[in-house]
């Protein structure tokens, strides 16, 4: 009996490992294909943005997070496409570009805390999580809420901590924050924000009117406390509710 055991759990042990490996192979080419998309858009919108590569640490966060588990079942495959797609209530997962992008622009150093408005699927704070000492994010409809937390406490990212609210006001309880990063556009840059936002810290946000030109905007707050703006691109993001 104790012999057969002896046998059996390596096995069981074995085959159970190897199904790991499979599943996160199975979407390694993709998730490289997407690597790529992203470098070559990076590239071409140079001129644009003012960076010329994105910052090695987002690309292996990218590389790292299985996105096709962030999306709506069935649609695993796409989830690599370099376009945002659905999770349900009118919302949707930003578009890998966007995400590397904006996580670049962040320039999130080890020690950093992080908040997000906006946690939608939970991908961007999971990747955020990777860079980040502790990312904090924020989502207004509650089912979301919920289907992130629980998908990001399955997956182990263990350094995010969700809450359900309205981002507008930021989330006071763990200001100030080292970096902020809004992923639904606003009409102006929430005041509250810039108020929980460190001296040396950065904000990436989409301002503008839902359906008109919205620009990603890079805010950098000084270490006396100077604030100052810097238009990136063009964006078209779901808009900020709520306030
Ligand atoms: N970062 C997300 C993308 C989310 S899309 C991801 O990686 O999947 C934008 C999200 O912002 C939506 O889920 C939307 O419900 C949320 N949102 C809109 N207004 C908000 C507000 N005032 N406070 C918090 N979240 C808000």
């Amino acid at each position: 009996m104790l012999r057969w055991l002896r046998t059996l759990i390596p096995a069981i042990a074995l085959v159970w490992m190897s199904c790991g490996i499979h599943a996160a192979d199975d979407f390694a080419p993709l998730r490289a294909k997407m690597i790529n998309d992203i470098a070559d858009l990076t590239a071409e919108t140079f001129a644009a943005t003012g960076r010329p590569a994105i910052d090695p640490r987002v690309l292996d966060a990218m590389d790292q997070v299985p996105r096709h588990q962030f999306v709506r079942p069935g649609e695993e495959r796409d989830a690599y496409e370099n376009r945002p797609l659905p999770i349900g209530y009118g919302q949707t997962i930003s578009q890998p570009y966007i995400v590397a992008l904006m996580t670049d622009l962040m320039m999130i150093k080890p020690t950093d805390v992080v908040l997000e408005v906006g946690t939608g699927s939970g991908y961007q704070a999971a990747i955020l999580s990777t860079l980040a000492r502790v990312v904090y994010t924020i989502e207004i409809i509650e089912p979301l809420g919920k289907v992130a937390q629980e998908r990001l406490q399955r997956l182990a990212y263990k350094r995010v901590n969700t809450t359900v609210g309205d981002g507008y006001y930021g989330w006071e309880a763990h200001a100030p924050y080292d970096a902020i990063i809004v992923t639904a556009a606003a009409s102006h840059v929430p005041p509250a924000l810039v108020r929980q936002l460190k001296p040396g810290g950065r904000i990436v946000i989409p301002v503008g009117a839902p359906f008109l030109t919205q620009y990603l905007l890079l805010i950098t707050k000084a270490n006396d406390g100077t604030v100052s703006t810097r238009q990136i691109l063009p964006v078209s993001f779901v808009p900020l509710v709520g306030h």
